[in-house]
């Protein structure tokens, strides 16, 4: 009943984010409906963006121009660095236009459920960056148990070969399986007031060395 391109166009559809066969059925018989006022223009657009965008080199954002318009701002901070999951968390972060520092897009998220390793992820340009030149790192990521696998493999792995960096995480007060990119702006900027310190191995043998000296200053 259904022709062979257009069940294609469907079975596509039915892959985007938050849609399924049924939205997607009646997505493609409304661009059929709407050829010249919206099906051709969404057209070119694909054409476009598919021809003009591409992923920074710096941070990953994607953008009409390498490096993106985030990374060569003259105004952003490029000391300390907001460690993000995907753009959706870049674009809510800039929403709520509190954060003047720079990002890092990791590409998602370690998911055992998926199959996503570290090695999926933007780890390599990340420790680029953290061997030069940052000095704090914001660890802003969903609160779900892939954001806290994530965070944990960052801690563990990542981070204590670059002792000189500060580290933080968002507030626990993020409400569990939120993800950022669903937050309001006030739940968002109390988060990232609040953030904590992450303990590395590294944290803890500073805190050690701190405390000895301490120790032998008062003897
Ligand atoms: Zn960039």
């Amino acid at each position: 009943m259904v022709g062979e391109k257009l069940h294609g166009l469907i079975q596509l559809l039915s892959k985007f984010p938050g849609l399924g066969p049924r939205s997607a059925r009646r997505i493609a018989l409304y661009l059929l409906a709407h050829r010249a006022n919206v099906l051709k223009p969404f057209m070119e657009h694909l054409r476009e963006v598919d021809l003009r965008y591409q992923h920074c080199s710096v941070c990953h954002y994607l953008d009409e121009e390498n490096p993106c318009g985030l990374c060569s701002a003259k105004n952003r901070d490029p000391t300390v660095l907001c460690v993000v999951a995907c753009m959706g968390d870049v674009w809510a972060l800039e929403r709520a236009a509190f954060f003047k520092g720079s990002y890092h897009i990791l590409g998602g998220l370690i998911s055992l459920s998926n199959g996503t390793n570290p090695e999926n992820l933007n780890m390599e340009t990340l420790r680029m960056r953290l061997a030069s030149g940052i000095l704090e790192v914001v660890v802003a990521l969903d609160s779900t148990l892939d954001g806290q696998s994530t965070l944990n493999y960052l801690a563990q792995e990542i981070f204590p070969l670059y002792p000189h960096v500060k580290v933080s995480s968002l507030a626990r007060g993020l409400p569990t399986g939120g993800e950022l990119e669903s937050l309001d702006q006030a739940t968002l900027m109390s988060a990232f007031w609040g953030r904590r310190e992450v303990v590395t191995t590294s944290t803890i043998s500073q805190k050690w060395r701190d405390f000895e000296q301490s120790e032998h200053s008062l003897s």
